[in-house]
């Protein structure tokens, strides 16, 4: 039999607990494993558990990956992102959920008619009480809802939200702030569902819910979530 790691007995109990709890929410939902700062042997593991969706949050590290592990993954750019830098990731990433900013869009739909290829990305919005967080506000999402302004991104295909909670142990106040995204992904739905088909894709992807929070966000609807710690242990490195 092939070697047993713990990451691989990890990666399936997650799973199955995503299935259980996507089932008693009525909707698919899709586990993203959040390899960062974690050694190709322990994405190797997950991949041999079925895994093949996978978050980076650094440009450096998902290129680096990306180009030695195994060609059927798909790269999730989950991170900050460095408009200088987009030109270095997107020839190898599925979809990219942390766009915060119109200079983001302006870039990468430069970037992305250089390769004559088609981008799927998430809007980054700024749910929690937490200033450090990146994101739209609401009030900016509102204006991004609206067909016309996705005339000037054709090779950019909007496919949903993104969102981090605060930092808490309030599941309450977590609850609420998973609550508001889905509101403002059902509220833009009308809008840019219409972009999404017309573009060959969907209005359907709500990226939510994290190894402390991915419960409840799955019960607010969530459709994606992205785990790391809880697959892959604890990182000893320090995050941004
Ligand atoms: C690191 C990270 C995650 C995963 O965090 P865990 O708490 O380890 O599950 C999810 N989303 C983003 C944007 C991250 O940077």
């Amino acid at each position: 039999m092939t070697n047993r790691h713990p990451v691989k007995d990890n990666l399936l109990a997650m799973q199955a607990q995503v299935d259980e709890r996507a089932q008693e929410a009525g909707h698919e939902v899709q586990l993203v494993a959040v390899g960062k700062t974690k050694p190709d042997e322990d994405l190797l593991a997950a991949y041999d558990a079925g895994q093949r969706d996978f978050g980076e949050n650094r440009v450096q590290e998902l290129v680096y990956k990306a180009e030695r592990l195994p060609r059927d993954i798909r790269w999730h750019m989950i991170g900050h992102i460095q408009t200088n830098k987009i030109k270095d990731f997107l020839p190898y990433v599925h979809l990219v959920h942390g766009v915060d900013r119109v200079k983001v869009l302006d870039v990468m739909e430069r970037e992305a008619a250089k390769l004559d290829r088609t981008v799927d990305l998430l809007l980054q919005v700024h749910i929690a009480a937490e200033s450090t967080k990146f994101g739209f506000s609401p009030e900016e999402l509102r204006d991004l809802a609206q067909r016309e302004v996705w005339e000037a991104y054709p090779h950019l295909r909007p496919v949903g939200l993104m969102g981090m909670a605060t930092f808490t142990d309030d599941q309450k106040q977590v609850r609420l702030e998973f609550k508001l995204l889905h509101t403002l992904f059902q509220e833009m739905d009308n809008a840019m569902h219409p972009v999404a088909t017309a573009r060959g894709a969907a209005w359907r992807t709500l990226s939510m819910g994290m190894s402390g929070d991915w419960p409840v966000a799955v019960q607010e609807g969530s459709t994606m979530v992205r785990v790391g710690s809880a697959i892959f242990g604890a990182r000893n490195t320090p995050r941004p």
